[in-house]
């Protein structure tokens, strides 16, 4: 509904004064004279609108002014520009529809606003559910451990050294799952700074082959490049090397941690004009398709318990995502279930 103008409304109001004061001379002229003068009702017409029309003017402009000043400062915190926004009111304009704009446009940014901390408020509580929940397990098992040993286990030769490997296993659990924290809570809060450099993405990968090497033998899993790569082939990325580790790192690592015993993890390079396509493929356990959408959520996993016994922290591909968007480039996975895994990413070639 359109809201009324205050000018009409001011107009209206001062002749409704003349008006009045017009037919009220008009009568007692009558009274007095039984004539008309018509010249005295013009000029006292002329005289109480112009009077009124001033001073319903002045009035509505304090009044208007004052409400509006206040509705302003409720909606923001008022500084000159806002103030210099009241003084600027024409009555002559819809001020009412230009008011209620404004604070309709104030709701809505505050809605975003207010949607928004909800967000980062569940966001934060979820994130500390989750944290809180992969410490608890290996806490518990240490004390677990120290407990047993504590009651009389030290003395029996057969399982003390057992127990002190396990609980160095569930401290070093607890040191993967605090790096890994700490990279992602760096990386969300933008702290790190990307470091570009040209460097050989191929000897790179030879680097991680040989760091995983043993723990690849262990599962009999042989590490290869695609049929074409020779010792001296040399592919050029433009990117921060550290990092690319990294991805490298957590990829390769999962198709040893979800490849099966006597498998192959094979990484192969695609020339695509401008980007290098790297592909980190296995051909292990897979993922089902309804699990592909949710895997670069941080502590998502497919299978929990497996995950766990390979001292995972649920955030390894959630770091490798965060990576490779902030160099502007895209990661994909394809699998099946059964078959294996294929992750996927694409790198700025260089020369
Ligand atoms: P995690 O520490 O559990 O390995 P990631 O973020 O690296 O955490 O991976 C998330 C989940 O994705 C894993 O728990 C696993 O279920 C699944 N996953 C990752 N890589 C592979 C792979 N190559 N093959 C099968 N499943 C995988």
């Amino acid at each position: 509904m359109k809201s009324p103008n205050p000018y009409k409304l001011l107009l209206f109001g001062a002749s409704a004064v003349a008006i009045c004061c017009v037919f009220s001379f008009l009568i007692i002229d009558l009274l007095f004279s039984l004539r008309i003068n018509w010249l005295l009702i013009t000029g006292s017409f002329i005289i109480v609108f112009t009077l009124s029309y001033f001073v319903f003017s002045f009035i509505l402009r304090r009044f208007i002014y004052d409400k509006i000043k206040l509705i302003y400062k409720t909606i923001h915190t008022l500084k000159v520009q806002k103030e210099e926004k009241i003084k600027d009111i024409d009555i002559h304009e819809d001020i009412i529809h230009r008011v209620s704009t404004d604070v309709a446009d104030w709701a809505e940014e505050h809605k975003k606003e207010i949607e928004d901390l909800k967000k980062l408020e569940s966001y934060r509580k979820e994130f500390l559910g989750n944290v809180s929940h992969e410490l608890k397990t290996p806490i518990f098992n240490i004390q677990g451990y120290i407990l047993t040993l504590l009651d009389g286990a030290m003395d029996d030769l057969k399982v003390n050294r057992e127990y002190l490997e396990k609980t160095e296993k569930n401290i070093d659990r607890m040191i993967h799952i605090i790096q890994d924290l700490e990279i992602i809570s760096s990386l969300e809060s933008g702290e790190i700074k990307l470091e570009f450099s040209k460097f050989d993405i191929i000897a790179l990968t030879r680097e991680i082959y040989e760091l995983l090497e043993v723990k690849a033998k262990r599962k009999k899993i042989v590490l290869g490049f695609h049929e074409g790569i020779s010792s001296d082939s040399k592919i050029y990325v433009f990117a921060d090397k550290e990092k690319i580790r990294q991805v490298l790192t957590n990829l390769i690592d999962n198709s040893i941690n979800y490849g099966n015993e006597n498998g192959r993890t094979k990484v192969s390079f695609y020339d695509m004009d401008e980007n290098i396509l790297t592909e980190i493929s296995d051909n292990g356990i897979g993922i089902n398709e309804k699990h592909i959408p949710r895997l670069f959520e941080r502590f998502y996993r497919v299978d929990k318990s497996r995950s766990r016994n390979q001292g995972g922290s649920g955030l390894g591909l959630a770091i490798v995502k965060h990576i490779i968007e902030s160099h502007k480039q895209t990661i994909n996975v394809r699998s099946a279930p059964g078959v294996g895994s294929t992750f996927s990413f694409t790198l700025k070639k260089d020369y």
